[in-house]
């Protein structure tokens, strides 16, 4: 059943924590919150599972009207960061024990909890207790409470942040097995835009309360509506550079500290903009030792070596650029290169507002 959204607000006092006119979060989705601490995503999640009630508007769940409704009666399951096990009971007590609230028979609480721990690998710690567990076996026993209620949503507020980097990753990878297995609705919220692009379907990303861009990773991370969402997404982050934009022989021209990048692709139209911010995603610049005449010299003032990649600071004509290149290529800090940037890999932003210029401005599709 879709999740829905209808001028839903929260205030905290005269404090706007949320504002979400209109969102669907459909039936079966991997959907993610995203954005800086207090931008409201947790608010989001509490006005979903029920534990806020908000300051105006509706939420539905199919044709069940979920506002005002308690917690309890919303079909709904929340995992959070902290796992919240009770310490005294054992794993299976764990996982029983709001099936036992909701007074199920004694069959169906053992056949529920079996599938449960067998979805997940838990079969070997039935009996042990939450203090015998390591942090990822804790957070699995978490989602496997539940998973036990066979909710219609279940609601994840950062459930790994704390685990260490590489269990990180490995419970991402379970938790998409999981939610392919499950096929049910996914509602996630995280501060971590790589954790956000590598688990969700869809994403929405939030600032100040408000969602900024919703739509599949993709094309967020491709075509941001703002100088925001492309700063957000991506690491190294977006150049954000100044540019001045005049026209030339050729068509467009951008000029950037002393030099003068060719957007001969573009809308005269964008003429109008005059200043603007210009970014270009590192890995979209090109480094190379040819001198070729189209490129702009630049010094390596910085390597920073990351497995298979470097990152590179490049010196130009009164700017900086990052750059990121394949560690074989062996730059070296000092070393003179030639930069290339593609324009069908530049955004253009307003750079009072933010907000991306030119309806079919070269953003990247590919
Ligand atoms: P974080 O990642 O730090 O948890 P968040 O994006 O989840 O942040 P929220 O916790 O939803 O943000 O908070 C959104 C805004 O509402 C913040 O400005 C916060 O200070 C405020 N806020 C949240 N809960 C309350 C509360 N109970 N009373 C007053 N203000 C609150």
């Amino acid at each position: 059943m879709d999740l829905r959204f209808e001028n839903v607000s929260k205030r905290f006092g005269e404090r706007l924590a949320v504002e979400i006119p209109q969102l669907t979060i459909r039936r079966g989705e991997f959907f993610t919150f995203v954005g800086p601490s207090g931008c409201g995503k947790s608010t989001t999640l509490n006005l979903i599972a029920g534990l806020e009630e908000p300051s105006s508007g509706t939420l539905q769940l199919g044709d069940r009207r979920l506002t005002h409704l308690p917690p309890h009666q919303r079909d709904v399951a929340f995992v959070f960061q902290s796992y919240a096990l009770y310490p005294h009971r054992t794993v299976f007590g764990n996982l029983s024990f709001p099936l036992e609230l909701a007074g199920l028979s004694r069959e169906s609480i053992r056949e529920r909890v079996r599938q449960a721990a067998e979805l997940l690998g838990l079969d070997p710690l039935l009996e042990k207790y939450p203090r015998q567990l390591s942090g990822g076996e804790r957070q699995r026993v978490a989602v496997g409470r539940a998973i036990v209620r066979q909710p219609q949503l279940f609601l994840f507020d950062e459930p790994l942040s704390n685990l260490d980097a590489p269990l990180r990753a490995q419970m991402r990878k379970e938790l998409r097995h999981l939610h392919q297995r499950l096929g049910t609705t996914f509602i996630y919220v995280t501060h971590d835009q790589e954790e956000a692009l590598s688990l969700s379907d869809r994403i929405a990303v939030m600032r100040k309360g408000r969602i900024q861009q919703c739509g599949l990773p993709r094309e967020l991370y491709e075509r941001p509506v703002n100088a925001f969402v492309a700063s957000f997404f991506g690491s190294p982050s977006i150049n954000l550079l100044p540019a001045a934009l005049a026209a030339g022989p050729d068509g467009i021209a951008a000029r950037i500290g002393e030099l003068q990048l060719s957007l001969a692709g573009l809308d005269a139209k964008i003429l109008e903009a005059g200043v603007v911010t210009l970014g270009i995603r590192p890995e979209h610049v090109r480094v190379s030792r040819e001198p070729l005449p189209e490129r702009w010299p630049a010094e390596i003032s910085l390597v920073e070596l990351h497995g298979g990649q470097t990152i590179l600071e490049l010196q130009l004509g009164g700017f900086s650029l990052t750059a990121v290149e394949r560690a074989e290529a062996r730059y070296r800090e000092g070393e003179k290169v030639w930069v290339v940037i593609p324009e069908e890999r530049v955004h253009l932003f307003d750079p009072s507002t933010g907000n991306r210029l030119g309806a079919d401005s070269p953003g990247p599709t590919s």
